[in-house]
C-alpha cells in the first residue's frame, strides 16, 4: 500500500509492480501530482551536499534521459537539459570551490567559467563585475512535473498497479507492532505493508501510526516574468549566490525566478488551505534582485507567481527507509525541495528495500528517521552560511531598488 500520488509515490507503485509485487495498491486523497509535484520546477541537478544523493541524481539524469528505455511505457518527462550556473563573488570562492570538488569526486560533470565566458552566453545582457566565480552543472536538466506523474502513473498502471484518487486515508491500524491495515474515507484495506509518500502530509500519516515525523511545510515562492523581446532566455539555468537568486527557463518562454534565500525564512503554511500564489514582496524583491544582473529585465513583466511548499527536514535531507519500532511501514518523505529529481531511481530503492530487505545501488540507512535522535546531521539547516556572508547577503539585498519608472504611478 502506497499512500500519496506524487512522483515518489507512483514510482514506487510502478517499481513494486514491476518487480513482480502483486496487489499493489496506491492512494491519494486527492488528484495524482496535486501535492509539491504539482508546483515543481522539477529541475534534475547534480549538486547536492552528500555523496549519496548526488549519486541517485546522476543515475535519475540517466533515467529521464534514456525514459522509454528504463521507465518504458510511452510516457514522456519532457525532460531537456540546459546546464546550470553556479555563481557567487568573492567571499564564496573557497566555499564554492570546496563544494565543487566534492561534486565533481561523486561524479558530476562540470567546468569552470570566466567572466567573458558568461558575457558570451549572455551577450549584452549580463553584469559581471562582481562575479569571482562561476561553475556550470553541465548535465543539469528539467522536466515537465505533470507529464512525469502521467508517465509514471500509466507505467504503474501497464504493470498492475492499482490507483484510487479522491480516496484519503484517514488511519492506519497497528498491532503487536506490526502494520495491519489502512483506513480510508472509502473503507478499510487490510495490508502488512505501507509506504508513507504523502509529501508535504508525511507528517500526519506518521501520526496515524504513532510515528513522529520531522517536517515543517515551508513556502517557496515562484515568479514568472516575461522578458522583452529582445532578450536569451536564461539558459543555462542561473544560481546567483549574490543575490541568491535562480533563474531558469519555462517551457511557455517565460523566465522562472526564486529567491532561494526564502525557505531559511521559515514562511510555515497549511498545504490543504493554501492559496498557491506568491506574496507582492516576493515579486518585488524577485525583481529588483534580476535587474543588477540583467539589466534588461527592468523592462520584464510579471506573469505569474505559482508557488508550492517544501517538506523540509531539520537537517534537509530526505527520510527513508523502515521505522523499527512499526513493523511494515516504510517511509520516502521529507524531500527539502529536491524530490522531483531522485523520484526515478527512489522509488525503485524502496520498493528493493521492501521485497527484499536491502538496497543495492546505495546504501541509504543513514538517512533513517532515527537520525535525529542519534543527532546525526546529514547536510544543515536550509542555507546557513557563515555570518559575514549571510550579513553581506543582506546587506545587498536591503541596498536593492526598483527603477524610477516602476514606483512613480
Ligand atoms: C516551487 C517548488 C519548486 C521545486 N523545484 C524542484 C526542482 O527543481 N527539483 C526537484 O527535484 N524538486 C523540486 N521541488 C520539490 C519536489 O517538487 C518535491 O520534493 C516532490 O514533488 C515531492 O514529491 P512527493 O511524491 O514526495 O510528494 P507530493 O508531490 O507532495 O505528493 C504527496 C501526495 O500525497 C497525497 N496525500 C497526502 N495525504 C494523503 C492522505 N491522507 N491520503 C491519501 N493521499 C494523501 C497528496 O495529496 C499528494 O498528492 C520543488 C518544489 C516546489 C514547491
Amino acid at each position: 500500500m502506497v499512500i500519496g500520488g506524487g512522483v515518489h509515490g507512483l514510482s514506487t507503485a510502478l517499481h513494486l509492480a514491476k518487480r513482480g509485487m502483486k496487489k499493489v495498491v496506491l492512494l491519494e486523497k486527492r488528484y495524482l501530482g496535486s501535492g509539491a509535484t504539482e508546483w515543481s520546477n522539477a529541475r534534475v541537478i547534480p549538486q547536492h551536499g552528500t555523496e549519496e544523493m548526488l549519486k541517485i541524481t546522476s543515475k535519475c539524469l540517466e533515467i529521464f534521459n534514456n525514459f522509454d528505455e528504463t521507465i518504458g511505457g510511452g510516457g514522456d518527462p519532457q525532460n531537456i537539459q540546459t546546464g546550470r550556473i553556479w555563481s557567487g563573488s568573492e567571499e564564496r570562492v573557497a566555499d564554492m570551490k570546496s563544494a565543487a570538488a566534492d561534486h565533481e569526486r561523486w561524479g558530476a560533470k562540470i567546468s569552470f567559467l570566466s567572466r567573458e565566458d558568461l558575457k558570451e552566453i549572455w551577450p549584452g545582457e549580463i553584469n559581471v563585475e562582481d562575479l569571482a566565480i562561476a561553475i556550470n552543472y553541465e548535465e543539469t536538466s528539467y522536466c515537465n512535473p505533470m507529464a512525469t506523474v502521467n508517465a509514471f502513473a500509466t507505467r504503474a498502471r501497464q504493470f498492475g498497479a492499482i490507483i484510487y484518487e479522491d480516496t484519503e486515508v484517514t488511519g492506519i491500524k497497528v498491532a503487536g507492532g506490526k502494520i495491519t491495515s489502512v483506513v480510508t474515507n472509502q473503507g478499510e484495506i487490510a495490508t502488512p505493508v505501507v509506504v508513507n509518500a504523502a509529501g508535504l502530509w508525511s507528517d500526519r500519516i506518521g501520526r496515524m501510526a504513532g510515528v513522529d515525523i520531522p517536517i515543517k511545510v515551508i513556502r517557496q515562492e515562484v515568479t514568472f516574468f516575461h522578458p522583452p523581446w529582445d532578450f536569451s532566455p536564461v539558459i543555462p539555468q542561473l544560481h546567483d549566490t549574490v543575490y541568491e537568486v535562480v533563474y531558469g527557463p519555462d517551457r511557455s518562454g517565460l523566465i522562472n525566478v526564486y529567491d532561494r534565500y526564502q525557505v531559511a525564512q521559515e514562511k510555515l503554511t497549511d498545504p490543504d488551505t493554501d492559496n498557491h500564489e506568491a506574496a507582492q514582496e516576493s515579486v518585488t524583491l524577485n525583481m529588483k534582485m534580476m535587474i543588477p544582473r540583467f539589466p534588461a529585465m527592468a523592462r520584464a513583466s510579471f506573469r505569474g507567481g505559482p508557488t508550492g511548499a517544501y517538506d523540509m527536514t531539520p537537517d534537509s535531507a530526505p527520510i527513508l527507509g523502515v521505522v523499527p519500532e512499526v513493523e511494515g511501514f516504510y517511509l520516502d518523505c521529507g524531500w527539502s525541495g529536491d524530490g522531483f529529481m531522485t523520484s526515478p531511481l527512489m522509488g525503485d530503492m524502496i520498493a528493493e528495500l521492501i521485497i527484499t530487505g536491502r538496497t543495492t545501488f546505495i546504501d541509504i540507512s543513514r538517512f533513517d528517521l532515527g537520525r535525529f535522535a542519534r543527532g546525526e546531521f546529514l547536510v544543515g539547516p536550509w542555507y546557513s552560511p557563515d555570518a559575514d556572508v549571510a550579513e553581506k547577503l543582506n546587506q545587498r539585498r536591503v541596498n536593492l531598488s526598483l527603477p524610477d519608472w516602476m514606483t512613480q504611478g
